[in-house]
């Protein structure tokens, strides 16, 4: 009893309210580019979540949420660096 924090992996299959589908669909977890809401930069290889039923993110799993913070520290620190 380590580990709390379900992990995923590629492939993975598991359910969840779909924001697109309002209803319970299932879901696999896939690698995506993931952009930022401002649309100048993406996530690489973030593990989320798919809908099945109409292939929209749904989720992105806490496991990938450092990696949402690493590339927005890297994106602040350039846009710091700008005259
Ligand atoms: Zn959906």
């Amino acid at each position: 009893m380590t580990a709390k924090i379900p992990f995923f992996l590629d492939g993975d299959k598991s359910k969840a309210i779909c924001p697109h589908c309002k209803a319970l669909v299932s879901t696999t977890f896939c690698r995506r580019d993931i952009p930022f809401e401002s649309g100048n930069d993406v996530v690489k290889d973030l593990l989320v979540a798919v809908c099945d039923t109409c292939r929209g993110i749904v989720a992105t799993p806490a496991q990938s949420t450092p990696a949402i913070h690493e590339a927005k520290d890297k994106l602040s620190s350039q846009q710091g660096s700008l005259p």
